[in-house]
């Protein structure tokens, strides 16, 4: 069987819904979901979804709310999910060239917070469930759409409380989320990268401790000074030591693979630690920060705290650091990678820890989300990646699903896609959702379709 949607259709409808979900102001904190999650519960109604065999809403708190629907197979496989985010970050308004909550398409975009992280995707997942149950495309597996809350600030409203108290509704033997297989520009070169892993967080407060004493009698003891020094010490380093993880293994294989000679082997070379630190060295800017996230734990000062008046020496003073992990590696690890650089005399408190995950780029569903998405773009580079801050993936391991950051679409040239999530402007170009959609469509036509 070979039905396949009206993309142009599909798109213009996909862009209608994006409009709402826009519309429907989701910034989080405090969330406020309840408006998106009540939109896609009327269009399920209107396709004859019924609650609770089809779908049903899931309330953590108030106003914070999460929806799942199933699309059900003969049962011969594990489900496929399909989850995005319908919580935002907060904006700057004065910022903007248009309403950031307005939704308006302009000049062949759609604008609007979540435009691209995620409300452009989500909408998408859904065009493609709903097509899936228009299409009466019989499954092998079921399909689980989850509409979730709390992504932007903790998971807490969302993943976590689908995973800890409704993992029946999303257990899974795969997923899909935000957010990978988008044109990166590289040079000339384009990229499409699937997330396969993410980093763990370890947020970590670091002390010292001094002489106090009256600021007027000036000593050496002084915990700032101490902290100072610290800090310095890991400034200097530039970075902890490197780790060459399965994922960036995968990764220059992958893409040493595809490009010619003389440029494999410089990417191959990538695969000896001295080499990372040598060209850790030489690059800078973006490049830099990008290997630095892949290759080593991350140790970024954020918040400093010492003293009460301005005329007393403090007998403590503290940095609170946010530390991003490779997967494999432990908080404990970090901490001794950070004292090899500070020396002793400084102290560690963890604040706050959030495991990493690493997924298989050898699996069926990697092989075919690697396939498909090759389709976007014949010249694009197709490598697996992992992503230096933590998404519901992370969450979603511990339930044991096996997910991908997948969110396909070819971005026209020009486009400045990486600054603008989170950013001001945020908009997603409509050829974005028509080039995507049909690779979804056949992701998960082949990989649930019993046809
Ligand atoms: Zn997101």
């Amino acid at each position: 069987m070979s039905v396949t949607p009206d993309w142009k259709a599909a798109t213009q409808e996909t862009v209608a819904h994006l409009s709402r979900l826009i519309q429907a102001e989701t910034v989080n904190p405090p969330g406020n979901e309840l408006p998106a999650i009540l939109f896609i519960k009327e269009l399920l109604e209107q396709e004859g979804f019924r609650s609770p065999d089809d779908f049903v809403i899931l309330e953590s708190a108030p106003n914070r709310v999460n929806l799942v629907a199933r699309l059900r197979g003969d049962g011969s496989q594990r489900p496929l999910l399909l989850s995005g985010h319908v919580d935002v970050v907060p904006v700057e308004r004065e910022k903007w060239s248009h309403d950031p909550f307005g939704g308006e398409v302009i000049d062949g975009e759609v604008w609007g917070r979540g435009a691209l992280d995620m409300k452009g995707f989500l909408a998408m997942y859904l065009q493609i469930f709903l097509q899936v149950r228009r299409l009466r495309l019989p499954l092998k597996r079921d399909l689980i759409f989850a509409a979730i809350a709390d992504e932007e600030a903790g998971f807490d409203h969302g993943s976590k409380f689908l995973v800890t108290q409704h993992r029946d509704l999303i257990d899974a033997e795969y997923g899909l989320t935000e957010g990978g297989a988008f044109t990166i520009p590289m040079g000339k070169r384009r990229i499409y990268a699937i997330q396969a892993a993410e980093k763990g967080v370890t947020w970590l407060k670091m002390t010292t401790s001094g002489k106090p004493g009256h600021a007027s009698l000036p000593h050496d003891e002084n915990a700032v000074f101490y902290l100072a020094r610290a800090i310095e010490r890991i400034r200097r380093a530039g970075h902890l030591p490197v780790h060459i993880t399965p994922t960036f293994q995968a990764m220059i294989a992958k893409a040493a693979a595809q490009v010619g000679f003389p440029a494999s082997l410089l990417i191959r070379s990538l695969s000896y630690p001295w080499v990372v630190s040598l060209c850790l060295k030489l690059l800078k800017g973006q490049p830099k920060s990008l290997l630095t996230a892949l290759t080593t734990n991350t140790c970024t000062p954020t918040i400093l705290q010492a003293g009460q008046k301005t005329n007393v020496i403090p007998a403590e003073a503290a940095v609170h650091l946010d530390c991003r992990r490779l997967p494999g590696q432990s908080p404990e690890d970090v901490m001794k990678e950070i004292l090899s650089l500070t020396g002793a005399g400084v102290s560690f408190e963890p604040l706050d820890t959030s495991p990493g995950a690493a997924f298989p780029t050898e699996s069926p569903l990697y092989r075919l989300l690697e396939q498909e998405t090759r389709r976007l773009d014949p010249q694009g580079m197709v490598i697996p990646m992992m992503m230096p801050g933590a998404t519901d993936a992370c969450v979603y391991r511990q339930a044991g699903i096996t997910m991908y950051g997948f969110t396909p679409g070819r971005f026209p040239e020009g486009f400045p896609v990486l600054s603008m999530a989170h950013g001001h402007d945020e908009r997603i170009p409509i050829s974005f959702i028509e080039s995507g959609l049909p690779v979804l469509w056949a992701v998960v036509q082949k990989f649930c379709s019993q046809s």
